[in-house]
């Protein structure tokens, strides 16, 4: 900009003495704003276009700020289709859970208290007589995630020992959580047994030494092999484990305390039941199937609770009291289960009828279609949602959603973009070259609507 030019920008004081800049100050704080107006003046002044007003800088320095503040954890719209998204957070908490952590940040709460003696309690009994409740379980501890109750329960059964794990089993999760790795780093020497497709009990058998210390069992929930396959199941398992007198971990990652049939939804197996065919300890995530906040559940015999307790990494691993509340209320859900589906969002969308979403889906297209340019078209569409996180992975459920066909790869690459920088943003996934917004997960339909008045602001889209 010329110099003559440069002298005609408003000051850094007349910008702040503008009204726009007093709303601005009592949000952000005099010391974001002065900064922000200092931003938006020098890009005034490094380029060529015509001289800003004070109000126009004021509007600038505005909109910056708001960029600034905006959280990329901010609530958005999970249309991708997979219900128990572990990149989109997972399991959507009840609003009896929601409440009850709440009240327990705010507060100070009898966390590790004991009410009725006075004396120092135990974090985990808050859990404790509720989790043996509802699995049939002895005894039960929780740790900070599925990944961390594996963890601990190998190194406390087998560190410096052997543990027992049929090839079939070893699995990747997703990120570095594969099993060979934790039983490393948990000090257990891995000892793999059967094949991929077929390991039998004589397997087993062959491998159990002295120095075994324990026998694994791992839900392979996120793959399922198929055809010419034999594995032992839990009861005979654990037979064989008990035998030879060592335990028995079962690793049922997203574990489900009730029967999903009854939603219509495929059967996993329940904890109770992996507690009942006799495994030692059982391990289940609470924030998958369970619908509840990022947990590991360890349950099962009490004197292996007990030493899981004693291990120093349970320090490590512990919850905070705001997982600990939401969890109980969680839980405490359990035990009405004709009203579990009402209470449980993640439980409610996985039952949610595919009609439902697809009458849905019928009145949110025109919206969406108005909001898009005419070169795109927007049609209902029949799709199938995951329940995610490893759960059913072959079980996919019908649902329905809104495809977006582009005039070019380019340019649906830009409605994802715009869709995904809406105030609440937008997640679909793309799917033989068009986006699929699978509405299984849209409960807010006015919110939905109402979002997709900033599309037609949004740039690069017009
Ligand atoms: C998901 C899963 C885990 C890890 O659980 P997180 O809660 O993600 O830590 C471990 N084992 C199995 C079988 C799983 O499915």
């Amino acid at each position: 900009m010329e110099k003559a030019a440069l002298r005609a920008l408003p000051s850094v004081d007349r910008v702040l003495g503008m009204p726009e800049a007093a709303g601005l100050v009592s949000r952000f704080g005099r010391a974001e704003v002065t900064a922000a107006i200092r931003a938006a003046l020098a890009e005034a002044r490094a380029g060529q276009g015509a001289l800003p007003t004070a109000p126009e800088v004021a509007a600038a320095a505005g909109a910056a700020l708001e960029r600034r503040h905006r959280s990329n954890l901010r609530p958005l719209f999970n249309l991708t289709g997979t219900v128990l998204h572990t990149n989109l957070g997972r399991a959507l908490l009840a609003e009896a859970a929601v409440e009850a952590a709440t009240a327990a940040m705010r507060d100070a709460v009898a966390l590790e208290f004991d009410l009725e003696t006075g004396r120092r309690g135990e974090r985990d009994d808050h859990l404790r007589a509720l989790l043996c409740e509802l699995t049939g379980a002895e005894d039960a501890t929780l740790v900070n995630n599925n990944a961390a109750a594996v963890l601990i329960a190998l190194n406390t059964l087998g560190a410096g020992r052997e543990a027992i794990v049929s090839r079939g089993e070893l699995i990747e999760i997703g990120g570095a959580f594969r099993m060979p790795d934790i039983m490393a780093r948990a000090g257990v020497t891995l000892v793999e047994v059967g094949t991929t497709n077929r390991t039998h009990p004589k397997d087993y058998r062959a491998a159990l030494r002295p120095e075994t210390g324990l026998v694994l069992k791992v839900h392979t929930s996120n793959y399922r092999i198929e055809g010419f396959t034999a594995e032992v199941e839990g009861p005979a398992l654990a037979a064989i484990a008990h035998e030879a007198d060592v335990p028995l971990l079962n690793d049922l990652g997203s574990g489900t305390l009730v029967d999903l049939s009854r939603w219509g939804l495929k059967k996993e197996p329940t904890v109770r039941e992996a507690v009942a065919e006799g495994a030692d300890l059982v391990t289940f995530s609470g924030d998958k199937l369970l619908g509840g906040p990022q947990a590991g559940f360890i349950v099962g015999r009490r004197d292996l609770i007990a030493a899981i307790n004693r291990n120093p990494m349970k320090r490590a691993l512990r919850v905070d009291k705001i997982r600990i509340a939401a969890l109980a209320a969680t839980l405490a859900l359990y035990r009405d289960p004709d009203r579990l589906a009402e209470r449980l969002p993640t439980l409610g969308l996985l039952a949610r009828p595919a009609a439902e979403v697809e009458a849905l889906a019928q009145r949110v297209a025109p919206h969406l279609a108005r909001a898009l340019p005419d070169a795109f078209s927007v049609t209902v569409c029949t799709c199938r949602s995951q329940i995610g996180s490893g759960a059913l992975p072959l079980d996919t459920l019908p649902s329905a959603g809104l495809r977006i066909d582009a005039p070019g790869g380019r340019v649906l690459e830009a409605v994802v973009r715009a869709l995904r920088e809406l105030p609440r943003p937008v997640i679909g996934h793309v799917h033989d070259g068009a986006l699929v917004l699978d509405l299984r997960c849209l409960t807010d339909e006015a919110g939905f609507v109402a979002n997709l008045a900033s599309l037609s602001a949004a740039h690069g889209l017009a």
